[in-house]
């Protein structure tokens, strides 16, 4: 009780009973307990709570709650729906802790949900300045929160850490963790490590340096920060570390930036007192343009181990040597122990964008063994060294060529989850050609995109292009033989994380389709139509006997945006849907019309000057209003904007009249001649809609 007293204040023991006689009933009251160091540390044993991120330290995503099993499945439905007022990406894990569960939607709101009734408790709403969406490469999405003594803790898109009291919901602190006015963004869930939060941040798309941090869980005060690629070499480097990568670069790479953003993974190994992080791609993507003698890029595209006290640098293993194609390997790491060669080995698992899946000795780096899950063609393979036999071709990118796997990679930040009865990993994976042509020009815009990939390129390769194939499928993988044991191809390329619970999985889809399989052998055993794609992963939990699977419903991220054929799915607005034995609720849902009018309105362009504007939209708004002006639903269609709004684009676009909507201003970046361009470029498109039709 001393301890309980000590984490909370005395307005937050009185709201704690005050809600525990809600939702439980008062001669019932249960205190939740203490979440502190032992009870993450023993959350294994916990089966009623997903504590973190990846349920344990280890995180992989296996909950051993099985009343929800092959014989029952059939009888699992609905037991409640929250839906979110906002159509945009769902990524987040929720974390439940005794009957509560927290999660976060887009643009980073925080939320407290009666994990067994559904009722609301609090939302807290960081209010992100919407205009901060031009930062964010891939949506405004967020991973989810972390919950640590009483409070919650979370990243906004831009850029801060906070720290909301988990019985209130009220700001108990909050940081900036990231340079204002840069394009960093935060999507990635936060971890609790030893009475540290620990948080990274991505941009690697808009030429920032990446970097992860560790503030004092108490009151936010930072701890320590380590870069994961050198700045200056004429300014005092950070740490040896940084030095010894300073000698794998080549020019005048940090004035571009760097890259190597870790944006998502963060895995804390108490036993060795190790964090693991991957590190993103190079900024820009080519290597030539931002080293252009060559050399590895350190420690671009790796998987690095920190000690958790300090920050400093114990280990690395660089998945994609001098990253040439936005092969981040920010992906998730999953902590094991595998019995290899007749000795068991403290391992980390990770599937990056590369393509292939690693297995690496987490005490010291060593590369155990790395085999492809996915269509490679960058790569023969890896040598025994643990380097990658590179496709000289798809090095040199003399000519457009086309690469495979895409920079969304073979698989990218979706979980992967573990079955310790089958010892096998599960993760979808996706098949897709990228034509990557390099441009020098593309490296210097300000505020924007700076991949060095050419946007002007209007060559044969092109139309070829969309022809060729992709597809994407769920991948039962043995990570000791290093082979596929079973797949089930889906019918759009992207599709959702992964749960396994008991003897089951749990994965949504694109369509919408949110299914459960055996996890022996892929059989369907269940499924549901959630009326919107799903990319996120279920959590599994129990709250007064009864196990619950929970997911957040909706379709979102990079893919979708561009409007790409890999993020083809269902788009309509973001829900929570939580399920149960014996719940048929039925999800209301009303299919949304848009109209689709052509504007009457005229700008007169030339050649040149339609040419300028659709360079200059692809620049600045294909991201977010899709690839020629056709949007996926989740951002306005420009194809389709009315009379009145192009009658007002300059206040719009340049004067930022939309930008509580998320409609950043351009002023600055764009003047009146170009916008007129781009506007004139959008109505040709509007009127290609019409002969479509
Ligand atoms: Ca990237």
């Amino acid at each position: 009780m001393i301890k309980f007293l000590r984490a909370y204040t005395t307005t937050s023991l009185l709201l704690l009973i005050i809600i525990s006689c809600f939702q439980f009933s008062c001669e019932k009251e249960v205190i939740p307990k203490v979440i502190d160091d032992k009870a993450l540390l023993e959350a294994e044993k916990d089966e009623s709570n997903w504590l973190t991120h990846g349920r344990t330290y280890k995180e992989q995503r296996h909950s051993p709650l099985n009343d929800i099993n092959t014989t029952t499945v059939n009888d699992l439905g609905l037991a409640w729906s929250y839906e979110f007022d906002d159509k945009r990406g769902l990524e987040a894990t929720p974390i439940v802790v005794d009957g509560v569960l927290y999660t976060t939607s887009s643009w980073s709101i925080l939320h407290a949900f009666n994990a067994a009734t559904g009722e609301k408790i609090w939302t807290y709403n960081p209010e992100v300045p919407r205009g901060h969406a031009r930062y964010a490469c891939c949506d405004v999405v967020n991973r989810g929160p972390a919950f640590y003594k009483g409070k919650i803790y979370s990243g906004t898109l831009d850029g801060r850490l906070i720290a909301v009291d988990a019985l209130s919901g009220e700001l108990v602190w909050e940081v900036q963790t990231t340079p204002k006015g840069q394009a960093y963004t935060i999507t990635g869930a936060p971890r609790v490590v030893d009475g540290k939060i620990l948080i990274g941040n991505g941009g690697a798309e808009y030429g920032v340096r990446g970097y992860i941090a560790a503030y004092s869980a108490e009151d936010g005060s930072q701890v320590w920060k380590t870069y994961t690629v050198p700045g200056n070499p004429e300014l005092p480097f950070e740490s040896k570390a940084i030095e010894t990568a300073a000698e794998t670069w080549s020019g005048e790479y940090w004035k571009l930036g760097g890259g190597g953003t870790c944006w998502d993974a963060i895995v804390y190994d108490p036993e060795l007192q190790m964090v693991y992080i991957g590190t993103g791609n190079g900024s820009p993507w080519y290597r030539r343009l931002r080293s252009p003698e060559g050399g590895d890029n350190l420690y671009l595209s790796s998987i690095i181990a920190l000690r958790a006290s300090d920050g400093e640098l114990m280990w690395h293993y660089q998945t994609t040597p001098g990253d040439n194609w936005d092969y981040t390997a920010t992906q998730p790491l999953m902590l094991a122990d595998l019995q290899i060669d007749g000795a068991m080995r403290k391992v980390i698992m990770q599937a990056p964008k590369n393509g292939f899946f690693y297995v690496i000795d987490r005490t010291t780096g060593e590369f155990i063994s790395g085999e492809a899950f996915g269509h490679v063609t960058w790569a023969k393979g890896i040598d025994d060294q643990g380097r990658p036999i590179e496709s000289k071709e798809a090095r040199e990118l003399n000519d457009p060529t086309f690469v495979r796997p895409a920079p969304n990679g073979a698989h990218n930040w979706h979980p992967m989850a573990f079955n310790p009865t089958t010892s096998l990993v599960y993760f979808p994976v996706y098949d897709g050609a990228f034509l990557h042509i390099v441009d020098s020009t593309e490296i210097n815009n300000p505020r924007d995109w700076n991949t060095g990939r050419s946007i002007k390129y209007r060559g044969e390769k092109l139309a070829e292009w969309g022809g060729l194939p992709m597809s994407g499928k769920l991948v039962a993988w043995d990570p000791v033989a290093q082979k596929e044991i079973w797949k089930v191809e889906h019918n759009l390329p992207v599709s959702g994380g992964v749960l396994s619970s008991g003897e089951l999985l749990f994965q949504g889809r694109a369509d919408g389709m949110f299914r459960s399989y055996r996890a022996d052998n892929g059989e369907v055993v269940w499924e549901f139509d959630a009326k919107t794609g799903i990319a996120a992963p279920a959590i599994s939990y129990k709250v007064n006997g009864t196990q619950y699977v929970a997911i957040m419903a909706g379709w979102g991220g990079p893919e979708v945006l561009w409007n790409t054929g890999f993020g083809r799915g269902k788009v309509g607005n973001g829900r929570l849907l939580v399920f149960a034995l014996g719940h048929d609720k039925a999800l209301a849902y009303e299919e949304e019309k848009l109209a689709q009018v052509i504007p009457d309105f005229e700008v007169k362009a030339n050649e040149e000057e339609l040419f300028e504007g659709s360079v200059l939209y692809t620049r600045h708004c294909a991201r977010c209003h899709g690839v020629g002006a056709h949007s996926s639903g989740l951002t306005p269609d420009l194809r389709f904007s009315s009379t009145a709004v192009h009658q007002e684009i300059e206040t719009i676009v340049l004067g930022g009249a939309r930008e509580v909507l998320g409609m950043p201003s351009f002023k600055g970046d764009l003047n009146l001649v170009q916008l007129k361009n781009i506007q004139a470029y959008i109505l040709t498109q509007s009127k290609l809609a019409v002969a479509e039709d």
